[in-house]
């Protein structure tokens, strides 16, 4: 065997990759209440890395919990499945048994995700049994109804066995694509372990591709992770396959001391088999170093340890085989290397393993010509070259593959991170896009604001000034110009409808001697007081402006001179009863008050005269009187 076959590292795999078959989103609810210990241990079982001795014991235990009307059955019957010995064929051929007769129990109740690990599970055993198309039948059965099933991580383990045995058959680019999948999904779902171990096969398939570099790269990956973690027993296989990898690589000294230290570790844990194989690699190290006697003491060592059981692993034995050949030719014993290169070839042509045949029949015929047998050992040469071109062939088409997939892979994460890039882009335009509308929007608003407080500042500048074109900036009330243009108003409308208007003129009586004898702004406070008075005693529609200095102008419309003149005797009075603070109380303020009717035909200059000589016939007449205009 071209790699690593220590059963007791692959069974741990194996309860790691039957563990993860029940991991999966979808796995069949009980439809019984189960105890919370139970279904603890089940996925303990199931997720865990624990020594096959221990996983055996705690699913036998487990067996006498769950019966089979149990809704955890199928996932029990998997894990028994995982715990049945696999030492030597007969194991093999029992485990299918079972296997195939949980399948027809698992189908018949339905229960699909059982069916699926029980698929793997079988196919591993044919596997191991080298019925290489039976395990491939259920390998992609597995996979088929992983995938229909939506279940991603049953989907990784059928596509993690599919691809190890495609890989270690030597369909090495099929294999490593689905390896890939494999350990994209496990990274994908965070489950580390399983991720490692389905690097590690990578790191092999690229070994066995000769893509040394890549392989070293992930061995070494690998094992920093298991130190790490302390997991021994990974550390020893990573470091195994290390060693075949420099072994490789004509790496031998480095090869030699991994060999070496794996030789250790599996005798301490009394694993022979193992021991036999890593024994068969140091011997083959020190042959390539020219340590020819230390190398036949650990072959002797590896074949008491491979004739110790009655049924050895064959693909160790054909090894030690091809190893003894290396060793008695260079001993010089050539026929007993000839011997035992015949016997390891059977193996190897069974197992398809193209690189060790090539190994044997160009070193059978080099022996072959030392012997001077120049037919046969042509004969064998020619088988060599033969096998080689094929596996040249077979590496060329396999490594063009694999770079076609890898450039499909890598082009696809260049595509995605392009579209990536754009989205992001695009968003950052969209972004851009909004914050520069949130501005134009603001602007727009702030230039509309603006706008509508200029137009309000105009509006009200004009209407303050109007108002001061209108109002008498000291008392409030209209000015000359305003009252004089109401005046012209009122005398229209009287006309029109042919309602009576009046007018009064109302002068504040001796008010320079007010401004003389208590100031100027006394004078004033009069001003606006008697202005203020005069507007209380109007009705609503009446009108009232400073029509000059001191005196004022009423309108009252719709008003007959007698009701005029009784106004005007109201104001006078209203006036005379002011109280002005700047003014001692002996010192009252009055006005003299003119009325006048509008007459028929009259124009508003000759109603304001009339009413203006009556105001001064009411100052003649001794002042703080109303007249009125005859
Ligand atoms: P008569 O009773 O005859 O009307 O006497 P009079 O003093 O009220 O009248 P006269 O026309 O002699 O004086 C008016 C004074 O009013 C002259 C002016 O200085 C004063 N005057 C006019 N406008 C204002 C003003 O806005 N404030 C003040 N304090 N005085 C004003
Ligand atoms: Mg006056
Ligand atoms: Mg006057």
């Amino acid at each position: 065997m071209n790699g690593v076959n220590h059963s007791s590292l692959w069974l741990l795999c194996l309860t790691l990759l039957a563990g993860s078959v029940w991991a999966a989103p979808d796995a069949p609810a009980g439809t019984r209440p189960q105890s919370e210990s139970l279904l603890t241990e089940l996925a303990q079982l199931e997720n865990g890395f624990q020594p096959h001795g221990e996983f055996q014991a705690r699913v036998q235990a487990l067996s006498r919990q769950i019966d089979a009307t149990n809704p955890l059955y199928g996932r029990l019957v998997s894990l028994q499945c995982w715990a049945l010995p696999a030492e030597n064929t007969s194991d093999y051929s029992a485990a299918i048994t079972f296997a195939s007769q949980q399948l027809q129990q698992a189908r018949a109740r339905q229960d699909g995700l059982a069916e699926i690990a029980l698929l793997n599970c079988r196919g591993w055993h044919s596997q191991l049994l080298g019925e290489m198309a039976h395990a491939r039948r259920d390998y992609d059965a597995s996979f088929t109804l992983a995938e229909a099933a939506g279940a991603q991580r049953l989907m990784a383990d059928a596509l993690s066995y599919r691809g190890n045995m495609q890989a270690y058959q030597g369909q090495l680019a099929a294999g490593l694509k689905d390896q890939l999948i494999a350990h994209d999904i496990y990274e994908r779902l965070g489950l580390e372990a399983w991720r490692l171990h389905q690097l590690g096969e990578i790191a092999n398939t690229y070994r066995r591709m000769g893509v040394f570099d890549r392989a070293l790269e992930y061995f070494q990956e690998l094992e920093r992770a298991y130190q790490q973690q302390g997991d021994e027993e990974n550390l020893n296989d990573i470091r195994s396959q290390l060693g075949i990898l420099y072994s490789d690589t004509g790496r031998h000294t480095e090869a030699l001391a991994l060999f070496e230290e794996a030789a250790h570790y599996f005798k301490r844990n009394g694993w022979g088999m193992d021991e036999a194989w890593a024994l068969t690699e140091v011997a083959h190290s020190q042959l390539k170093l020219g340590r020819v006697d230390e190398a036949l003491v650990n072959l002797q060592q590896a074949e008491t340890l491979l004739s110790r059981k009655q049924e050895t692993d064959t693909a160790t034995l054909g090894q030690w085989r091809l190893v003894m050949g290396l060793a008695e030719e260079a001993h010089g014993r050539l026929n007993r290397a000839l011997y035992f290169l015949a016997v390891a070839e059977p193996i190897f042509i069974q197992e398809h393993n193209q690189r060790f045949l090539a190994t044997i029949y160009r070193v059978q015929a080099r022996i072959l010509e030392k012997q001077g047998q120049a037919n046969a050992a042509l004969a064998s040469l020619k088988r060599y070259v033969a096998i080689w071109e094929e596996l040249e062939r077979d590496l060329g088409a396999q490594r063009s593959i694999q770079m076609r997939f890898e450039f499909d892979l890598a082009r696809k994460e260049v595509e995605n991170e392009n579209l990536k890039t754009h989205q992001a882009l695009q968003a950052q335009l969209l972004d851009q896009l909004q914050e520069r509308r949130y501005w134009q929007t603001l602007v727009t608003i702030l230039v509309l604001l603006l706008l509508g407080a200029v137009v309000l500042y105009q509006l009200s500048r004009s209407r303050k000034m109007r108002r001061l074109a209108m109002t008498d900036e000291l008392t409030g009330i209209h000015n000359r110009r305003q009252i004089q243009a109401e005046a012209k108003t009122m005398l229209q409308q009287a006309k029109s409808l042919e309602q009576p208007l009046s007018l009064l003129i109302i002068d504040i009586d001796h008010f320079k001697q007010i401004n003389d004898g208590w100031g100027h702004q006394a004078g004033d406070r009069v001003l606006i007081a008697v202005a203020s008075s005069i507007s209380g005693s109007l009705r609503s529609l009446d009108r009232v402006g400073r029509n000059g200095g001191e005196e004022f102008l009423a309108l009252l419309p719709d008003t007959l001179l007698a009701e005029a003149v009784e106004v005007a005797e109201r104001v006078r009075q209203q006036v005379e009863e002011l109280k002005v603070t700047e003014l001692p109380a002996e010192h009252p303020v009055r006005v003299s008050i003119g009325c006048a009717q509008l007459r028929e035909g009259e124009s508003l200059s000759e109603l304001i005269h009339r009413a203006d000589e009556a105001m001064y016939s009411a100052k003649r007449a001794g002042r703080n009187r109303v007249c009125r205009a005859e």
